[in-house]
């Protein structure tokens, strides 16, 4: 499987759970890849990991999706390494829930941070030289939860139904320039995500709670599947929900 040879990808949040599982995916793809994140050591054994399975380079950029100056650092020196930027996945979040009542006014403000602000430093760097070459793709990792609120959501749901909007607008904005936009919303995947949760009541909440997630992979594979389509797919919208066990 070789259909994004020669092309580069880079992944936001690759240091765990689904980014990591899209840079193997992408790499299998024969795509270049840049692994970003802040964790630099994860990305450091993540890209031992990929130059050992597969034939492509792969480069590692320690970064705070939260500060323009590192995303721009990340494009700029994708571009020196690899010519071109073709793939960016915009997938660094972080899902801190909480109930309105409990204030927890600075995780409100990291989400804003991570998961819009985030997002939109990752398409500040990378839409200008894709609009200029007449191609590219833009993963948007969103999120069931921006599609639906469920208690204790509300914030990060906010964040994600941001992100949705900001794919939906790309997509009728870039529809003649050659970029391509494809938003991901997953359901719940077996990843890091909820040990950052500090709300006493959430945690409480989901306690005796049965899940059956999704693993990171079932995510990494949509991706995949999205980005080696033919260059007049778009493929705008996937959403994928863990199917609960009998
Ligand atoms: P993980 O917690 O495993 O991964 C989150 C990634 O985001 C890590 O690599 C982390 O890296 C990175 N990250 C967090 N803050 C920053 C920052 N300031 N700068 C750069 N990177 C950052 O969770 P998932 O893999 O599950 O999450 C990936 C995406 O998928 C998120 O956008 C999440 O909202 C979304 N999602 C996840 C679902 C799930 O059930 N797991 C469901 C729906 C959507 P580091 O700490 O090293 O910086």
């Amino acid at each position: 499987m070789t259909q994004l040879k020669n092309q580069s990808a880079i992944i936001t949040g690759a240091s765990s759970g689904i980014g990591r599982a899209i840079a193997h995916h992408l790499a299998e793809e024969g795509a270049n890849v840049v692994l970003a994140a802040r964790r630099s050591e994860k990305l450091k054994e993540l890209s031992d990991e990929i130059t050992e399975k597969y034939d492509v380079n792969v480069k590692i950029f320690e970064t705070d999706v939260t500060k323009k100056e590192d995303v721009e650092k990340l494009v700029n020196g994708t571009k020196e390494e690899f010519g071109t930027v073709d793939i960016f996945v915009n997938n660094a979040g972080v899902m801190l829930l909480s109930f309105l009542k409990n204030d927890h006014v600075e995780e409100w403000e990291q989400m804003v941070d991570v998961n819009i602000k985030g997002v939109l430093y990752g398409i500040h760097a990378s839409l200008p030289s894709m609009i200029e070459q007449e191609s590219g793709h833009i993963i948007n990792v969103s999120s069931v939860a921006g599609h639906e609120v469920f208690p204790s959501s509300t914030v990060y749901s906010a964040t994600k139904y941001a992100v949705r909007a900001l794919s939906m607008g790309m997509e009728k904005e870039l529809s003649r320039s050659g970029v391509r936009v494809t938003n991901i919303s997953p359901g719940a995947v077996d990843t890091e995500l909820t040990d950052h949760i500090t709300d006493g009541d959430v945690i409480e909440m989901f306690k005796d709670r049965k899940m059956d997630p999704l693993e990171a992979d079932d995510i990494a594979r949509a991706v995949a599947y999205a980005v080696t389509q033919p260059d007049y797919v778009n493929v705008n919208e996937v959403i994928v929900r863990p199917m609960h066990k009998k």
